[in-house]
């Protein structure tokens, strides 16, 4: 947890920022974890792993929007994101963040925008999931998706497992009905907030796996770990749960071989795909959360 916290803050770097986004070094690795810059070339992506068997979550990249026109344009193109998933007729939601819609210039402005993509979606029979962000934004981005979800169950939201206050948000989430994406949870937390051991947080995914599969509404178990995964698919089986009933996420780039063998066994298995040029971010999570990642960037960065 501190390395991560340590390479987040690296990566805010403006020098470090600027190499990664021209180098041609890193080029390969951003290709990897974001699918493109633009809407129809993550639609092409999308096309592609419908055809190999897999759902998609489209995520159009951006966060920490600070002026009130950006939150409305960025809901603007979730919009005409949904509208091209039905043109083109892709198997595909979308996954969007709250601090992107607005969170952060007040709890009414992301309610709005978010308020206008759920009813597009609903309009075109398609389902929204509700990221889950930093700790400082836990409570608001639940209690706006608590509000909206009886107005429009096709939406979903996500908790981390890292984060000691997700075994009380699970029971409020499941009292609601509300589909879940469990996952680890991707930003640096104080030790205040978070497990501060890889070990302490796959122990509380565990149990919060089980209670979700025994209790969750169609629960989306979003991980690359294949000892969780292994234990999610005994855990299913012994409830008797069948496998159209949940769902194992990945993201985009992240161990191919994986997804490929979740299909080829049959299971209903989705991948979040980001695209959009506000990337870095993400991409700066993904390194974050993989020290072999930040090894290739290093050694790169002393090439030339
Ligand atoms: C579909 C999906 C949606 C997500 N949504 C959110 C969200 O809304 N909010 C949030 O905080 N987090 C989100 N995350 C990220 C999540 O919190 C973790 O940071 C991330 O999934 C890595 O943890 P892991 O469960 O794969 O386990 P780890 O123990 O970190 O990794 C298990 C294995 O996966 C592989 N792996 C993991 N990460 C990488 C990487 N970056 N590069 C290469 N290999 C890797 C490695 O083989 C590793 O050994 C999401 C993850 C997924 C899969």
């Amino acid at each position: 947890m501190l390395t991560r916290a340590l390479v987040l803050k690296v990566a805010q770097m403006p020098a470090f920022k600027n190499w990664i986004k021209h180098s041609r070094w890193t080029q390969g690795l951003v290709q990897r974890f974001i699918a493109g810059e633009d809407l129809e070339t993550a639609l092409s992506v999308a096309c592609r792993l419908n055809n190999e068997g897999f759902l998609v979550a489209l995520d159009y990249l951006g966060e920490d929007t600070t002026r009130a026109e950006d939150a409305q344009q960025a809901a603007n193109q979730y919009i005409q994101l949904l509208e091209r998933i039905a043109q083109r007729g892709v198997n595909a939601c979308i996954s969007i963040k709250l601090t992107q819609l607005g969170l952060d210039l007040g709890y009414e402005v992301a309610r709005e925008n978010l308020e206008r993509v759920l009813a597009a979606a609903k309009d075109l029979k398609n389902f929204v999931w509700v990221d889950m962000e930093s700790s400082k934004h836990t409570q608001a981005i639940l209690d706006l998706f608590c509000e909206m979800f009886p107005k429009y169950p096709n939406s979903g939201t996500v908790l981390q497992s890292y984060l000691y206050r997700t075994p009380q948000d699970l029971e409020r989430l499941l009292e609601l009905g509300a589909r879940v994406r469990l996952v680890k949870g991707a930003y640096a937390e104080p030790r205040e907030v978070a497990y501060p051991d890889k070990k302490s947080v796959d122990r509380q995914f565990r149990i919060q796996m089980e209670r979700l599969l025994e209790r969750g509404n169609e629960p989306a178990i979003a991980t690359h770990d294949t000892r969780l995964i292994e234990h999610a698919k005994r855990y299913a089986a012994r409830l008797g749960l069948d496998k159209s009933k949940f769902e194992f996420q990945l993201l985009y780039g992240i161990r191919r071989d994986v997804q490929k063998q979740l299909v080829a066994e049959g299971y209903r298995t989705l991948i979040y795909v980001p695209y959009g040029e506000q990337w870095y971010p993400y991409f700066s999570r993904r390194i974050a959360e993989r020290p072999a990642n930040l090894y290739f960037i290093l050694r790169n960065l002393f090439r030339r």
